[in-house]
């Protein structure tokens, strides 16, 4: 039903709102020298507070209506930028912000130069996986009228976002921020979307942008050989009917990093007589209400799931391997409200600043991974940051645990926080005060028919484990076999030490071949919508294709002297950082690989890793 929109509805509205977009998406409209005036949300005085509201309720009751403004010219949108955080920007930042706002629905995807060419006899790309990047490369393919089909072993858009519906899943990061730019202003019900409304949207994105129609589900890539004589990947795939063999002139692996699950092989594992579930495979029909459960793992997934399973389950025992730094968000798991969804779609820029400074928010991260030496020899830990988000963390762990002195001594890290990713706080804390539900620090000994067995000898009976002990995440392209060049494996190109890649997306002795979210690609740092990046992964690709087609060439590739310049350089980058240092605790970081390298992350701060993925270094590439 539509609500009665009268004064007071929209002064609730404002209130509700992030004073800081209300500001600028006011001062866009208006120029209102005094609204510039005014400080962020944070510093306002009540007066001025009740000034800004005033103003935005005015303007609001004379012209609400929908519609999204023009993007304003670059010297206005860059000072409505600094507006909006209280600080400026250098020209780097300004770049790799610029589009943050979201005011043109494709600021990254890339076009022909000129006319389109005529492409080559059946010439097709053939993307591996239908969630977020995958689906944000068919979207360049469209644009660009390059025939292409995507292929996805599961029957549904969404990857991770099919795979996993366990429980408690949402966004961990604001729903504004986790929405394409072409697709925008979704209406969420949720700050923090819930993990099946997510999927609804990339299903129905998928579907509005064409891309359903070149998705073949059910069909898994078992092999990639690279047939040089004519530079075009060879698959096998198999569907429900059997084998086939396609050909790819460009091949896109969007397979993900969370796909694969792991789960220990604890002694026992076999003889144990109940049920083991892991959160990426958990059955439709299955009910703990009533039962003896265990939750191994803290990671982001355990700790999402146990709130909602404590509430229903008889007893539940959380196995912690690892302390973690866990903290809250405002809004996680609230509604958004009907007068904030009438702001959202009634007020014109709003949702651009509102999504601008939600992500802005995480500009300064990068400055909790650089160590200073100075407050170290002045007593500190770590740096001046990172130290006072530790005492801030744990003054939460206290508060949210009762002041239980039993549990913050075993719940409070003696790691830095940011050394592995940060987990957002479901209620796991608090649930772990429940009476019917028991912290276990001491380790896994091994299985029972019926329970679990810890060193003490102590078995806690259970019916149900919930092994939330996360993803095979070190083996990128994985389990399927690629050979490139002279038959290489991609195995055996990285057994040195780990997956690598240049600007996460290619390798040398496998051309035509790209990874979205591949190694050392994810951001660290610096302020990011993810799927602002997945669009200009994608679009890089595009690039490299466009000028592959244009210059009338059938082979794109980096090469090896590049690959090698960019990973020394990626590796120093890594080595000053937090989580390769003894106080990042890196090898309970699954960032960082058996061999000791980073192998997750983009180490760069940001806006550099920005400029690198959208203005190609050609000189590092052969297009032949
Ligand atoms: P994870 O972060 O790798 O956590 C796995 C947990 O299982 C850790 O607590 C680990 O302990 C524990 N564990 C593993 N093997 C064990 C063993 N043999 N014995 C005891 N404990 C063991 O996995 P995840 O929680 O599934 O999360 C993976 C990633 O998925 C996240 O980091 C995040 O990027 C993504 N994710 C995102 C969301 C979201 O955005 N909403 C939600 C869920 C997941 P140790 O710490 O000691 O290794």
């Amino acid at each position: 039903m539509e609500p009665t929109v009268d004064r007071a509805f929209i002064r609730r509205a404002v209130e509700l709102a992030d004073l800081d977009a209300v500001r600028v998406a006011l001062y866009q409209h208006t120029g209102d020298p005094e609204a510039a005036a005014l400080p962020r949300a944070v510093r306002l005085t009540e007066q001025e507070r009740e000034l800004l509201v005033g103003k935005a309720v005015d303007w609001l009751a004379a012209h609400a209506g929908p519609g999204m403004p023009e993007e304003p010219p670059e010297q206005e949108l860059r000072a409505l930028m600094a507006m909006a955080t209280g600080e400026d920007m250098t020209d780097l930042e300004f770049e790799a912000r610029r589009d943050i706002a979201a005011f043109k629905p494709y600021p990254w995807y890339v076009d022909w130069t000129g006319e389109r060419p005529v492409l080559p006899e059946g010439f097709k790309a053939v993307v591996v996986g239908s969630g977020f990047n995958g689906l944000a490369m068919g979207v360049q393919f469209e644009r660009l009228g390059i025939p292409y089909v995507v292929l996805d072993r599961r029957p549904e858009p969404g990857g991770t976002w099919s795979i996993n519906r366990y429980p408690g899943i949402r966004v961990d990061t604001a729903s504004i921020t986790y929405e394409f730019s072409f697709e925008k202003n979704h209406p969420w019900t949720e700050y923090f979307a819930q993990g099946a409304e997510v999927r609804a949207y990339l299903e129905q994105m998928a579907k509005k942008y064409g891309v359903l129609a070149n998705t073949r589900f059910g069909t898994t890539m078992t092999r990639a050989v690279f047939d040089e004589a004519r530079n075009v990947w060879v698959l096998d795939v198999t569907t429900p009917e059997g084998t086939e063999t396609l050909e790819a002139n460009i091949l896109v692996n969007a397979v993900g990093t969370f796909a694969n699950p792991k789960i220990p092989e604890f002694e026992g594992r076999d003889g144990f007589r109940g049920l083991i579930v892991h959160p990426s495979r958990w059955p439709d029909d299955l009910d703990l209400t009533g039962k003896r459960v265990a939750v191994i793992g803290n990671g982001s997934t355990g700790v999402q799931l146990l709130a909602p399973i404590a509430e229903h389950a008889a007893r539940v025992h959380v196995f912690q391997r690892t302390p973690q730094w866990i903290s809250p968000r405002e809004k996680y798991g609230a509604a958004i409200e009907p007068e904030t969804r009438w702001l959202l779609d009634n007020f014109p820029g709003y949702w651009n600043w509102a999504r601008y400074t939600s992500v802005a928010s995480l500009f300064g991260t990068h400055g909790f991974l650089i160590p200073d030496e100075e407050w170290q020899a002045g007593g500190g830990t770590f740096n001046a940051m990172n130290d006072k988000l530790r005492d801030d963390l744990t003054a939460y762990i206290t508060a949210q645990t009762g002041g239980r002195q039993d549990l913050v001594d075993r719940l409070v890290p003696d790691y830095a926080p940011f050394s592995r990713r940060p987990v957002v706080d479901n209620g796991w804390y608090r649930s772990l005060t429940r009476d019917n539900v028991e912290l276990v620090t001491d380790s896994i000994t091994r299985l029972t028919e019926t329970g679990i067995e810890t060193p003490d000898g102590t078995v806690r009976e259970v019916d149900v484990i919930i092994a939330a002990t996360g993803f095979e995440v070190a083996k990128y392209l994985w389990p399927a076999a690629y050979a490139g060049k002279d038959g290489i494996d991609i195995h055996d190109f990285w057994s040195a030490d780990g997956a690598r890649a240049y600007l996460g997306m290619m390798v040398p002795e496998f051309p035509n071949m790209f990874m979205l979210y591949g190694p050392n690609s994810q951001p660290l740092s610096g302020g990011t919508s993810l799927p602002m990046w997945y669009v200009i992964w994608a679009s890089y690709v595009g690039q490299l294709t466009v000028r592959m087609l244009e210059d009338g060439a059938s082979r794109v590739e980096v090469t090896p002297a590049a690959y090698e310049r960019y990973n020394k350089a990626l590796d120093a980058e890594a080595s000053r950082l937090l989580l390769l240092q003894d106080y990042g605790a890196p090898e309970k970081n699954y960032y960082v690989n058996k061999s000791g390298r980073l192998q997750v992350n983009a180490p760069w701060y940001g806006p550099d890793f920005h400029r690198m993925c959208t203005q190609v270094d050609w000189t590092d590439l052969t297009v032949t």
